[in-house]
């Protein structure tokens, strides 16, 4: 009886830790349940929180970063007193942009008055300086040297212009003009410091060649219409013309660690557009070749917006771009490798045929980036009228003077000038490219 109490206790008791520890797995599973239910939805708005968090981090981020960047150029702005600090609308303007501006000896003394024995270069300008004057800024390369008349005025190969031309260029409506190229040396370091001094009594802005590091490193910025614009230049060589050791400064060299830093000290005053004149290429080449187009890619993988490219002394091809930037955004960027001859004395084939350029581009208030709106052209011609003894050089507006021919004015050009600018207006659509 004892032992089976004992034995019935035994089961009893082994029973009871089995209905133990089953109860006891039941809640500690209930316990699972419910955790898993009270956590499940959790953990999942918990990933979603996560995504979003990450997602207005990010947003966070770049919005900050576009704060900075505003309000850095805002800055800038402040610094150069300049209103476009929080721009309330778009800003647009145009510039116009010319190719290189040579002068021969032909041309200046064509342009000598024995009378009043002086130089004037305006009526050469004459049929095109609207097209100049209406943009909101004009820029164009400066290929010569104003050395002052006690050094002698000089043509091909060592230039040296009557400076008036640098007041000439200024009324006809240029505003900045690039001096970085193979002639800015041909009257030697004096006669870089005198192209400056005189650039500088015309009020005509210059980059590309110096008088000192500190001018070198004072990068040229211009506020158009709202809108700061940053201007350099930069040429493959000097024709052989030592630069003194001590004045590495006075040219700028196509080096990209030089091109780097100009670049770089152009970024810290925040401009809006960053602007190249490329003094590059093989003269008489109607294309880029692979040298230019790799610096193409370098200078806008820097930041670069607009390259104006000269020195081939024909005109080359032009093309938009559109650049990835690191944060994975796109911008515009814009490249005329070439616009050739603006004013010459040069006789081969497409020496006399160029183009100014207008190209539209707009400052966006919503995120103070630019576009490229728009690139056309007026093809002009550089003519020389033989018939005549003296102001016989004057670039032409094609159009305006095709135009006039067709209608018959009492002041249009010959028929056989009239054909050869019908077949320089194709040739030059055909190099350049269609307007964008
Ligand atoms: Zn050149």
């Amino acid at each position: 009886m004892r032992a089976q109490r004992k034995k019935r206790v035994k089961f009893k008791s082994g029973k009871i830790y089995t209905i133990r520890r089953i109860s006891a797995l039941a809640i500690l599973f209930l316990i699972i349940i419910l955790l898993f239910l009270i956590f499940k939805p959790k953990r999942n708005t918990k990933t979603t929180d996560n995504l979003n968090i990450s997602n207005t981090n990010s947003n966070t981020q770049t919005e900050s970063e576009n704060n900075v960047q505003n309000s850095t150029s805002n800055n800038t702005d402040a610094n150069n007193s300049k209103e476009n600090s929080s721009i309330q609308e778009d800003a647009t303007f145009t510039m116009a942009v010319t190719g290189d501006i040579m002068c021969h000896n032909t041309m200046y003394q064509d342009a000598y008055n024995s009378s009043t024995k002086s130089y004037d270069f305006s009526y050469f300008f004459e049929d095109v300086k609207q097209h100049i004057q209406t943009a909101d800024i004009a820029i164009g390369n400066l290929e010569t040297t104003f050395a002052g008349s006690k050094v002698g005025y000089s043509g091909y190969p060592t230039f040296n212009t009557p400076e008036i031309l640098a007041k000439n260029l200024k009324q006809a409506g240029f505003d900045v003009v690039s001096t970085a190229n193979n002639h800015c040396m041909d009257k030697g370091y004096k006669g870089i410091e005198s192209t400056i001094d005189f650039l500088d009594e015309a009020d005509l802005a210059h980059t590309g060649t110096f008088k000192s590091k500190e001018e070198q490193e004072k990068i040229l910025i211009k506020n158009v219409k709202g809108v700061s614009v940053a201007f350099l230049s930069f040429t493959y060589g000097t024709n052989g013309i030592a630069i003194p050791k001590d004045k590495s400064y006075a040219v700028n060299l196509i080096d990209k660690d030089l091109m780097k830093s100009q670049i770089e000290l152009a970024k810290k005053q925040n401009p809006d557009v960053i602007c190249v004149s490329m003094h590059w290429g093989i003269e008489y080449q109607t294309s880029s070749n692979k040298e230019q187009k790799n610096l193409a890619d370098f200078l806008f993988d820097n930041g670069v917006d607009v390259i104006l490219g000269n020195h081939s002394h024909v005109p080359q091809e032009m093309e938009k771009r559109t650049i990835k930037l690191e944060d994975g955004s796109t911008k515009d960027g814009f490249v005329i490798y070439s616009l050739g001859n603006f004013m010459a004395n040069q006789n081969k084939k497409y020496t006399q045929d160029s183009a100014i350029l207008k190209i539209q581009i707009t400052k966006h208030k919503d995120n103070g980036k630019i576009s490229i709106d728009k690139v056309n052209y007026t093809p002009t011609y550089m003519y020389k009228d033989t018939s005549k003894k003296t102001k016989r050089f004057k670039i032409l507006d094609i159009d305006k003077e095709i135009k006039l021919y067709e209608s018959k004015a009492e002041d249009a050009v010959s028929k056989s000038l009239y054909n050869t600018l019908v077949t320089e207006k194709k040739n030059i659509q055909k190099i350049i490219g269609d307007e964008i």
